[in-house]
């Protein structure tokens, strides 16, 4: 999508310190981290919001999982542990609509998110 922020990044017409890609799923740490392994692992594809997920997209949730597997162990917080979250709304803060999950790890995370 021409005015998509992240879409923009996936084209690499947006710079973003890139830390896995592949032909579906890329991977770049958040530009305001909130903890020390803050990174977003986002579809190439233009998927709003988690609300807009098909069927269709099933390979390619599981692929982003995989990936974000993989970079924690490459990241060091396999072993300590790591959060997956999905902003979906206003409510959740959802600032940019195109479908990510932020992978934090690296420090304590507080149980309920605020
Ligand atoms: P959300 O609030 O769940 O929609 O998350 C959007 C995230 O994108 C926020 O954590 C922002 O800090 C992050 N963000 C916004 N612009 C950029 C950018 N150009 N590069 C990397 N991360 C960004």
């Amino acid at each position: 999508m021409s005015d998509c922020l992240f879409c923009g990044i996936a084209d690499g017409k947006i710079k973003a310190n890139l830390v896995y890609q592949d032909d579906a799923v890329l991977a770049f740490k958040d530009i305001a981290p909130k903890a020390p392994v803050h990174i977003l692992i986002i579809p190439r594809k233009h998927i709003v919001s988690a609300l807009d997920i098909e069927s269709s997209d099933s390979e390619l949730l599981g692929r982003i999982f995989q990936v974000a597997g993989r970079l924690a162990r490459e990241q060091g917080i396999a072993a300590s542990g790591f959060r997956m979250v999905v902003n979906s709304g206003a409510d959740a803060g959802q600032s940019v609509f195109h479908l990510h999950y932020h992978l934090l790890g690296g420090r304590r995370l507080a149980w309920p998110p605020g």
